[in-house]
């Protein structure tokens, strides 16, 4: 970062693809004006930006929430794809555990009910791990596997039933507008990135 703004000669920020998108739905998009919300994206890799008290979460580096550690289905015989820990999110639910488990790629399981339950199964747990540490006020799910449509109504009554009934919010009441999908068509990156542009460039003057 030091050596680009050197270079450039500008204020420079930086930060993960996933924080960026975070930033840019909490900034323009449909968690703005909220103090605490997450945006978590499920392609070819599972990340998670967290913002919490009305600034990004980074820690001793950034959170890791794509490899959230979970229980398998019982009747789910695959291992799990990721090098590290096998059953992670990560490991279970992205693209390419998909295709390792199936045999074939999310967009060729459209019609595969099982495939779909399955994965929003793991998602939701994942889910209801992230309210119970981050109480976070909306959730936003993107990437590559929410593109299929079916998933999102499967993963809000995965989120329902899994809680069980354990947390009661005004937020979980109306769970169609607590867990969503991006709003700043594809652009919430970018868009993260011009905010953090704007914050460097206010921190300088
Ligand atoms: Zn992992």
């Amino acid at each position: 970062m030091g050596v680009l703004k050197d270079a450039l000669k500008v204020p420079v920020g930086f930060d993960t693809d996933v924080n960026g998108s975070a930033l840019g739905e909490a900034t323009w998009g449909i968690t703005k004006g909220l103090e605490n919300s997450m945006y978590i994206t499920i392609g070819t890799g599972v990340g998670a930006g967290i913002i919490t008290n009305g600034t990004l979460l980074h820690g001793m580096l950034h959170p890791e929430g794509g490899h959230l550690l979970l229980s398998k289905h019982p009747d789910d015989g695959y291992e799990g794809k990721c090098p590290y820990h096998k059953t992670c999110l990560e490991g279970l639910a992205s693209g390419p555990a998909i295709e390792a488990r199936w045999g074939k790629k999310g967009a060729e399981l459209e019609d595969q009910k099982e495939v779909w339950e399955l994965e929003a199964y793991y998602i939701a747990q994942a889910l209801v791990d992230y309210i119970m540490v981050l109480s976070p006020q909306r959730i936003i799910l993107g990437g590559g596997v929410m593109h299929q449509e079916h998933m999102m109504p499967l993963v809000r009554e995965e989120v329902k039933r899994q809680l069980a009934g354990y947390i009661k919010t005004k937020e979980l009441e109306d769970i169609e507008d607590y867990i969503v999908l991006p709003s700043l068509n594809d652009n919430q990156g970018i868009m993260g990135a011009l905010k953090l542009a704007v914050n460097e460039y206010q921190l300088e003057k």
